[in-house]
């Protein structure tokens, strides 16, 4: 049947393969209006029904009532949906019910208000009984309205329902096994409860309940939770919810229905399969409230197979048609499926990696998708630490359903009050939120925790669902634990634990382990998913990513993690090994040049086999040396502690050698010490002033590389100097390393190719990067040094009042961390065009903390710098994130590149599906 032109300003409609709208009207639909829409006019089995726009929602809460003409078009809506269903609101005989759900444009699961069997009265609940011939059904239907409505519409808590059910005297069995009687006490109760509380009866006029549900829906989008869910996921506050209301369709029939929500492939570890779990006999609420614990969808392939043929089939064509995991919702009335919800799952971030890439490798989306589809803190989550259960005496004392992968080790707190209290303002105490089951008026707390613990639920309950979309841990369903909110305390066993005590879950097995657990690295570097996305991420990124390594085995997890090079190999650091420091000590300590170039000449082999293992790590790839930059007074003690030891030395023997030794290193401390050393004998000027330290830096460098060369592997050495302010500093000591690599190379008879280059750490630098640029092979920006002398802010101390200037707003974020653009950026971005037009082939790359902060990297991106490097750990963040921001910039160029970021489809994609033709996919693409 055609369904009649009408154009409406407020209400689209759908039904018999008819809708209105379609899925591309989320903004206007609401995620479910559109989704109800596009499903009908896919053909799958949805119950016809019309979406009332979020537009109407905006008006309703900004004037207080509801459009002039929404009550006309809702009268005509209403007639068409009679006509379709061939029942009318409010029949004695035969009526229309109705389900009116929430729905906004970005998905707030469970935040905002349903109710459902809207249109059942004390008129005509034995007809509906008559009808369907099943009493139990009705009044189950009826006293679930009236409770709905009573807590949704009328705002009355649902501890009076509680009570009621109890002075019922009812046996505290689940809500599907009332029986008549007991049903018809409830509803008695329930209605009393309504009329005690509100001073009204309930409203026995369909079309009143249709009326306030409707608002009660609108009003909804302000309750506290749904506030505090927009917070939290940085949703605009003046969106509105959309309102669906829907012909109902029943789970609660019988044993031969229920319903059921699922994901069309594992939302945890992302393995395709349907992962989807059935509760017979039930309606949505009860499984997404997690009060009754649902069975695994295996159970329906069992008992009602022909049934889960067609859901697999169903949600297989959905997945498809989005071309991403779908997050549905289903219902079974006496063996007839129905689907009343699909949108992109939630899922964690293991499992958007592992969908990613496999949907590559199934063809339906590009590899440019897959990229996009995981964010660098993505990958922090996945590469986060994990339970450290390499102690086998470890015994877990519960075990429960792995909703949430990761692992959270924190303080027990019963209550979602509790767990702010116990977090602290800045969450700074880790927090485990325990709880029966979690509803949506938790989510303060769950915004506290770390990680949440169910008794009830299953994978995909409340709990489960908010920790994916949340990136925490949790564990669902562990039916052993009672979490007592009463005494304060949690029983498992007979473990008792108080809030404040410590326990430690590991989300990916389920397991709950009593006290506070150490955590280790994640194994997740050898994650096969992330080495595939990070090489497609490697291939299509024109900022390329080294590593900053200062080790032979930090070079080690550099090459693993297929870093590019080292951009920075602080050397300093190459000697805070106990046996070494004492080498540089005495070079430091020597009064004479003589007695310093004999403790250099320790030095020099220690730190040319630190640089052949470099060399060794990463071949045919640049290896960018610094020369020292730290001060030496750093490598001393400070002179408080060689006063205390010089005093006990005296009192055990006056003159003796150690306190003359002792004398002289305090002489030697004070000379060094500085009142503002970071702005002091540091840098280049260090080497400036003792020329022969530098001289045994080159060599160690060039002869490792002339070493490791003969041995065959090839080396690209780069020698940096560090701190430099202008361009006699950068020419005096270019010459230095020339003439020391000269006579390196006459006296071993071979040569080597190599470059010199200079750090850009000074403002003064960076605005005279032209002259510099002119004297170099590259430059690299010490974006750490360069932002702590720029803002003027200590880095070892400015933590103590950037807390203050970000909570004043006075900065947006901690420029230690992400890349001040407008003032330490545009120091870069000038440094950069002058350095490149001055000096056309020059490699300019970023070596501070920003060159592994996605943020950052976007901005260096922009500006044209040729590579990031950072430390080991972060490598496959900045992989990714340089990645996303090449495809953000070149989107057509990228798009043509068949087989790198674009199409990477060249069949079209069959999907066989188990009791239905195979279909072609209609569109993808990048
Ligand atoms: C920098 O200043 O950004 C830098 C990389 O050098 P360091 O952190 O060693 O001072
Ligand atoms: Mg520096």
């Amino acid at each position: 049947m055609e369904i009649k032109q009408f154009k409406p300003r407020y209400i689209y409609r759908f039904g018999r393969a008819q809708a209105d709208g379609d899925g591309s009207m989320g903004e206007e639909l609401g995620g479910k209006g559109a989704a109800l829409a596009e499903m009908t006019k896919m053909g799958l089995p949805v119950p016809p029904g019309f979406t009332i726009s979020c537009n109407a929602c905006r008006y309703y809460l900004e004037h207080g009532d509801i459009p002039e003409s929404l009550d006309a078009e809702l009268e005509a809506a209403l007639g068409w949906l009679e006509l379709e269903q061939v029942q009318w609101l409010g029949s004695e005989n035969d009526p229309l019910l109705l389900s009116v759900r929430s729905g906004a444009a970005v998905s707030m699961p469970g935040m905002m208000d349903t109710i459902l069997n809207v249109g059942i009265n004390d008129a005509n609940v034995s007809g509906l009984a008559a009808k369907h011939g099943n009493v139990q059904f009705a009044l189950d239907s009826y006293r679930r309205l009236l409770q709905m409505f009573g807590s949704v519409v009328l705002e009355i808590p649902k501890q009076a329902f509680d009570r009621a059910v109890e002075d019922a005297r009812v046996l505290p069995k689940p809500a599907a096994h009332f029986d008549e009687m007991t049903l018809r006490k409830i509803i008695a109760a329930f209605q009393k409860v309504i009329e005690q509380t509100t001073g009204s009866p309930f409203p026995m006029n369909p079309r009143a309940q249709l009326r306030q549900a409707v608002e009660a829906v609108f009003q909804s989008w302000n309750n506290e939770r749904a506030r505090h869910y927009r917070r939290i996921h940085g949703i605009p506050e003046n969106s509105g919810t959309a309102v669906t209301v829907q012909a109902m369709v029943f789970g609660n029939y019988g044993l031969n229905s229920g319903t059921g929500v699922g994901f069309t492939r594992n939302p945890s570890t992302g393995e395709r399969e349907m992962f989807a779990e059935f509760l017979p006999n039930a309606q949505g609420e009860d499984i997404v409230a997690g009060i009754r614990t649902p069975m695994p969808i295996a159970e329906l392939e069992r008992t009602m197979n022909p049934v889960y043929r067609r859901l697999h089939s169903v949600t297989s064509k959905l997945e498809c048609h989005y071309r991403d995991v779908q997050d549905f919702e289903f219902t079974v009335q006496n063996g007839e499926l129905f689907l009343l919800q699909t949108r992109s799952a939630k899922r964690s971030a293991l499992a958007k990696l592992r969908c990613a890439v496999e949907m590559v490798e199934e063809g339906l989306i590009s590899r440019r998708e897959a990229l996009e589809r995981v964010a660098p803190a993505d990958i922090d989550e996945i590469l986060a630490q994990q339970l450290d259960l390499r102690d086998d005496s470890l015994k877990p004392m519960a075990k429960g359903l792995a909703a949430s992968p990761g692992s959270a080790v924190g303080q027990l707190a019963l209550t979602a009050d509790r767990a702010i209290e116990l977090a602290g303002k800045h969450k700074q105490s880790p927090i485990i939120l325990v709880r029966q089951e979690t509803t949506a008026d938790d989510i303060h707390g769950m915004d506290a925790a770390v990680g949440f613990l169910t008794a009830h639920g299953g994978a995909t309950s409340h709990a489960a669902v908010v920790a994916r979309g949340m990136g925490k841990c949790c564990i669902t369903g562990a039916s052993g634990i009672f979490a007592d909110e009463g005494a304060g305390v949690l029983r498992i066993g007979e473990h008792i634990l108080k809030e404040g005590d410590w326990l430690s879950l590991d989300g990916s097995t389920g397991r709950v382990f009593p006290g506070q657990l150490p955590l280790r690295g994640s194994e997740s570097f050898d994650n096969p998913h992330l080495t595939k996305l990070l090489s497609w991420a490697r291939e299509c990124s024109t900022t390329k990513v080294r590593a900053n390594a200062d080790t032979p085995q930090d070079a080690m997890r550099a090459r693993d993690a297929s870093a590019v090079g080292i951009g920075l190999c602080r050397t300093e650091h190459m000697f805070f090994a106990k046996e070494r420091l004492a080498h540089i000590r005495s070079m430091i300590l020597a009064s004479t040049l003589a007695a310093r170039e004999e403790a250099l000449a320790l030095l020099l082999p220690v730190q040319q086999s630190d640089f052949e293992a470099l060399f060794h790590a990463m071949p045919g790839l640049p290896v960018t040396i610094r020369l020292i930059d730290p001060p030496l007074h750093e490598f001393l003690p400070s002179e408080m502690a060689v006063r205390d030891e010089l005093a006990q030395a005296r009192l055990r023997e006056t003159g003796s050698q150690e306190v003359v030794q002792l004398e002289e290193l305090l002489t030697r401390v004070q000379q060094l010490s500085e009142s503002n050393p970071m702005l002091g004998l540091r840098g280049c000027r260090l080497g400036i002033v003792h020329p022969e330290i530098l001289v045994v830096q080159i060599k160690a460098i060039l002869q490792a590389a002339l070493r490791v060369k003969g041995g065959g592997v090839e080396v690209l050495p780069e020698i940096m100097v560090p701190l430099v302010a202008c361009v006699e500093e950068v020419r005096h000591l270019r010459k230095l390393i020339e003439d020391t690599a000269s006579a390196v190379f006459h006296q071993q008879g071979r040569r080597i190719d190599y470059r010199i280059g200079v750090m850009i750490e000074l403002p003064r630098a960076a605005v005279c990067a032209e002259e510099i640029a002119r004297e170099v092979d590259f430059m690299s920006f010490g974006t750490n040094d360069l932002t702590q002398l720029t803002f003027g802010f200590s880095r070892d101390d400015a933590h103590k009042y950037l807390d203050a200037y970000l909570e004043l707003g006075i900065l947006k974020h901690n420029p230690f961390l992400t890349i001040d653009r407008e003032g330490v950026g545009s120091l870069i971005e000038m440094a950069v065009g002058r350095a490149r037009a001055a000096n056309p082939k020059i490699k300019i790359g970023i070596c501070g903390e920003h060159g592994g902060d996605p943020a950052s990297i976007a901005f260096f991106e922009s500006v044209g710098v040729d590579y990031v490097s950072c430390s080991p750990a972060r490598i496959p963040i900045a992989q990714l994130s340089a990645a996303q921001t090449s495809l953000a910039r070149e989107p057509i160029k990228h798009r043509d590149q068949e087989g790198v970021t674009g199409i990477a489809i060249s069949a079209p994609v069959i999907a066989t599906v188990d009791d239905d033709e195979p279909f072609e996919l209609q569109s993808y693409g990048t």
